[in-house]
């Protein structure tokens, strides 16, 4: 679904990327992992194309979606993307939130897409919380309507950033638990988090970044009991 060639990205005289090579497959889930600065969340948003790369290609199903002629709505129409916190409008309520990309971005009909939203909703257990507003919500609640609010027009990609690192340490079970239903249900997910264990039970390849270098992938297994890098070792060595 997803190939980066050889990404490269600096901020300034900041090199933040430095030579990107990494392929996201269809129902893959791939999590990246790294200290804070190593460059996550912006590997993440080359990829929607909040920042442009300086150098190398994403491919999207095949389409070069770094050429300057590319439509950005419509690759963004494509992609889901939940953040760390701010995802919802605030002035809407829940069901409006879910539906809204499908009424803007797909043309569905407002009926088609509340019957659609509200199963979603269903699917999540936030059925009964359609018609009230974000900040009725718990901060857990809130992360679940985003990504059902992500899933809704059924994107060929889901990036994830740290979507749990806002919350309290008890709503980041029902978080991390729909995102592994996600990915029973067959999505295609590439997320960053500081959480190791989430990591493990739901990563399909375990990416680690150091200063904007992929210093190792693997299957969870191989990254989290048998580093093969000293450097992936002493990270995860300082985490325990
Ligand atoms: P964290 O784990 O804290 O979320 P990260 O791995 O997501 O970190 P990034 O947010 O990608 O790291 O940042 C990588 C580097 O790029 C950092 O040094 C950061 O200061 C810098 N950076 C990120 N965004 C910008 C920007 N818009 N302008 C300038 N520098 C930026
Ligand atoms: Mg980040």
């Amino acid at each position: 679904v997803l190939e980066l060639e050889n990404v490269y990205k600096r901020f300034g005289d900041q090199p933040v990327l430095r030579g990107i090579n990494l392929t996201v497959d269809r129902h893959e889930v791939v999590v990246l992992i790294g200290a804070s600065g190593s460059g996550k969340s912006t590997l993440l948003k080359t990829v929607n194309l909040l920042e442009q790369v300086d150098d190398g290609r994403i491919l999207l199903a095949g389409e070069d979606i770094t050429d300057p002629r590319v439509k950005v709505d419509a690759v963004r129409a494509r992609i889901g993307v939940v953040f760390q916190h701010y995802n919802l409008f605030p002035h809407m309520n829940v069901i409006d939130n879910v539906t809204l990309a499908a009424r803007k971005v797909v043309g569905t009909s407002r009926a088609d897409a509340e019957r659609t939203g509200l199963a979603l909703l269903e699917r999540i257990g936030l059925a009964d919380k359609a018609k009230e507003f974000p900040d009725r919500l718990s901060g857990g609640q809130q992360q679940r309507v985003a990504i059902a609010r992500a899933i809704a027009t059924d994107p060929e990609l889901l990036l994830l950033d740290e979507i749990t690192s806002a919350l309290d340490p008890q709503l980041v079970g029902e978080v991390l638990d729909l995102v592994r239903e996600l990915k029973a249900a067959g999505s295609t997910i590439m997320m960053a988090t500081h959480e190791m264990s989430f990591a493990r039970r739901v990563a399909d390849r375990v990416v680690y970044l150091k200063d904007g270098v992929i210093i190792e992938s693997g299957t969870p297994e191989q990254i989290f009991e048998n580093p093969e890098r000293e450097e992936t070792r002493e990270f995860l060595s300082r985490l325990r």
